[in-house]
């Protein structure tokens, strides 16, 4: 049966999930707010495209998020699909609001200059095709750029270019539906092969600096991200919006935000009791540790989640 298949899966960036805590902790510059809301406005408009590529039902691969690198030049690829011919490559954007185009580049209405996301996807469509040659693989590459959002409009627009804008987005994805594309053993490799060399994210390096000691601390509402908290039977309400959760889950919150800002330390019933600060019972955060995590010590435990 013909079905595409996701070969490899998208994942929020850690950066936006370690800006998201950071930002109710301390007080970001306001060039790592812009940083951390173009982070998200991108992981936004990737997860709006795969809503439109799961759809797909022709033969075909996907791989989402590779990090490659060639000749010591690293590129990022959004999207990738394997078909049988050709491989496509999708850089896509969330841009929002009106930009136009003069002189092959991109501005907003108020004259600022951006990026130009097509020299982008020139770079990394070069880079890929280098380093498929490079592992004995030779595949046409058909590369665009996809303006995801339905708020965004560029004036001026070159026509014989390789962008699909909003409203082509539904002709765009039927087109590619009908082309017959029948995957073998040798498309799987490269799928493969592609999957190998994914460089894991140089993680923290855009990142502000922070230390333990100057960030808030304290649960807070994973609603309206409110510190304004008190614990009672067992569960966490929030003053501001009302909301309850359970304290467990809480705790657990808690913990997975000690393991992204600090990781490699050591997750102890002290240290957890610290950053809640709003559960008085130690036992009780030892308890929920327990039953989630794998012990290594009296106190101490270890950053294995329990299936
Ligand atoms: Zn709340």
């Amino acid at each position: 049966m013909c079905k595409m298949s996701f070969f490899k899966d998208r994942k929020e960036p850690s950066e936006a999930a370690i800006l998201r805590i950071l930002d109710k902790r301390m007080q970001l510059a306001e060039k790592d707010k812009q940083y951390y809301h173009n982070l998200v406005k991108g992981f936004e408009g990737e997860v709006m495209f795969d809503s439109l590529t799961e759809k797909l039902q022709c033969e075909s691969l996907f791989l989402n998020d590779l990090l490659l690198d060639q000749n010591n030049s690293t590129f990022q690829l959004d999207s990738v699909m394997i078909t049988q011919d050709p491989l496509y490559l999708f850089e896509v954007k969330n841009y929002e609001g009106d930009f136009y185009y003069e002189d092959g580049r991109f501005y907003t209405l108020s004259k600022k200059e951006i990026k130009n996301p097509l020299h982008q996807l020139a770079r990394s469509e070069s880079l890929l095709r280098q380093l498929l040659q490079s592992i004995g693989y030779r595949i046409p590459i058909k590369s665009y750029v996809i303006f995801i959002n339905p708020q965004f409009t560029l004036y001026q627009a070159p026509i014989n270019q390789p962008i699909i804008f909003p409203n082509q987005l539904p002709n765009f994805m039927g087109n590619l539906n009908e082309r017959p594309s029948k995957l073998t053993r040798r498309h799987k490799s490269i799928a493969e092969k592609l999957v190998s060399l994914h460089q894991n994210e140089s993680l923290y390096k855009k990142l502000p600096p922070y230390n333990y000691e100057s960030l808030r601390k304290g649960l807070n509402c994973s609603v309206c991200y409110s510190f304004m908290v008190f614990v009672e039977d067992k569960k966490l309400v929030c003053d501001l919006c009302g909301h309850q959760e359970s304290v467990d889950t809480a705790i657990l919150r808690a913990v997975e935000e000690l393991k992204l800002l600090f990781p490699g330390e050591k997750i102890t019933t002290n240290g957890v009791h610290e950053w809640c600060q709003v559960v008085d019972s130690k036992k009780t955060i030892r308890r929920v540790l327990k039953q989630n995590y794998s012990s290594i010590g009296k106190r101490e435990f270890h950053f294995i989640k329990l299936e």
